[in-house]
């Protein structure tokens, strides 16, 4: 997947802000923050979308949210945050390497959709 912008990132060929990183996820800043706070939190196996999650590759989902708290926490998200997956054309998924965003440091607007 060598024209994947988040495998570049992850091998380190596009430079990122990181927020967290182990042998199997990365946290990073969103080059576009649509929030106070706006990290991206991918696994650094290539899963096109959370459509592809299946019983061979949900433990790195499982690891995700395992860490999502610590995180947060690191990123001083004291008072609630929002994570977020777009799947898919429709959500408007626009890097099609599965990420989860997580959203805060303000009140967020209440609608999803
Ligand atoms: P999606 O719309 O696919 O759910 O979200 C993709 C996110 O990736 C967007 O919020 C966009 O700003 C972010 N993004 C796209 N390219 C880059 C990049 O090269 N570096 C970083 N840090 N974020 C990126
Ligand atoms: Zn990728």
């Amino acid at each position: 997947m060598n024209d994947c912008i988040f495998c570049k990132i992850i091998d380190g060929s596009i430079p990122s802000k990181k927020a967290y990183e182990d042998d199997r996820i990365l946290a990073f800043h969103d080059v576009n923050p649509q929030a106070p706070v706006h990290v991206l939190v991918v696994p650094k196996e290539h899963i096109c979308c959370a459509d592809a999650v299946n019983e061979d590759n949900a433990d790195v989902v499982a690891h995700i949210f395992t860490k999502i708290p610590e995180i947060a926490k690191s990123l001083g998200l004291v008072n609630g945050y929002r994570i977020v997956n777009n799947c898919g054309d429709d959500a408007c998924q626009t890097v099609k390497h599965m990420h989860f965003h997580i959203l805060g440091g303000k009140q967020l607007n209440g609608e999803m959709a």
